[in-house]
């Protein structure tokens, strides 16, 4: 790990070992996994630190507001996360807290558990970009300068991002719920890989997993955090950084079954 490198997300030389966790460690902050680490400029790495909290934060709020609710969440390991960012969860509450998904909720929907609000509402999509890009590169093992980060297409489902910090009006919610369940329906119909994990140490797969689908000219990735949230990149990338992908799902393939000390 010496001499130039290049970012994970916009090619340009890193000195150093400035690196970057992909997804970033903050997610994983009370289990002992290993990280996958890409090497990072200063701007895409130092952006990121106080991005990554209010986004894992983003998250971790309505699940907390559900099962303050009693929603019963099934994967222990999504509520040990949950309960250990807990104390923290209202303290960034300026970038992102808790709020309703709608203003005025019918009578059926009134007890609806809050989600959240992220001040600055593209920050999601490029957070989801950023860790798509790092996962890229980990594949390959260079930046591809034929993908354009800021051009790929994001879709972000089960998150009901609060559209302002008063919520959106019932009719305008269940147009856009609508219209990404077609959306959804489409996407699940493609064929996926399973996405690798950290090595040897794996993620706690109910805490972050990926799947992806590799075509002629592009690739989809889907995240899926804490079990609940499933987001969907897509990316057009050269012909070698496919062939890359579809390898390194392969060699996850392989790995994932043979013991860890050997
Ligand atoms: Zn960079």
């Amino acid at each position: 790990m010496t001499g130039w490198k290049s970012c994970y997300y916009c090619g340009k030389p890193v000195r150093g070992r400035n690196k970057e966790h992909v997804p970033p460690r903050i997610m994983f902050a009370p289990f002992s996994n290993d990280s996958i680490t890409v090497p990072s400029c200063k701007r895409h790495n130092q952006d990121r630190s106080t991005d990554d909290q209010t986004m894992v934060y983003a998250l971790l709020i309505p699940l907390r507001n559900m099962m303050a609710k009693g929603r019963q969440i099934e994967k222990p390991d999504v509520v040990k996360a949950v309960d250990y960012a807990r104390p923290n969860l209202d303290q960034v509450r300026r970038r992102a807290f808790s709020a309703s998904f709608l203003t005025t909720p019918p009578r059926s929907l009134k007890d609806m558990p809050e989600t959240s609000y992220v001040t600055n509402q593209r920050a999601m999509e490029d957070w989801v970009r950023k860790i798509t890009a790092g996962l890229v590169y980990h594949a390959v093992g260079d930046y591809d300068r034929v993908i354009s980060w800021d051009r790929s297409i994001v879709w972000l489902f089960d998150w009901l991002a609060s559209a302002s910090s008063a919520g959106l009006k019932f009719r305008d919610a269940m147009w856009i719920l609508s219209n990404k369940e077609d959306l959804r329906s489409e996407l699940d119909r493609l064929s996926w890989l399973e996405g690798w994990s950290a090595y040897p140490n794996a993620y706690p797969e109910d805490i972050y997993s990926f799947w992806l689908t590799v075509r002629t000219r592009d690739a989809v990735i889907w995240h899926r955090f804490y079990n609940s949230f499933n987001f969907y990149v897509q990316f057009s990338a050269s012909s070698s950084t496919l062939a890359s992908l579809r390898e390194k799902a392969e060699w996850w393939q392989v790995v994932k079954t043979q013991p860890k000390n050997p």
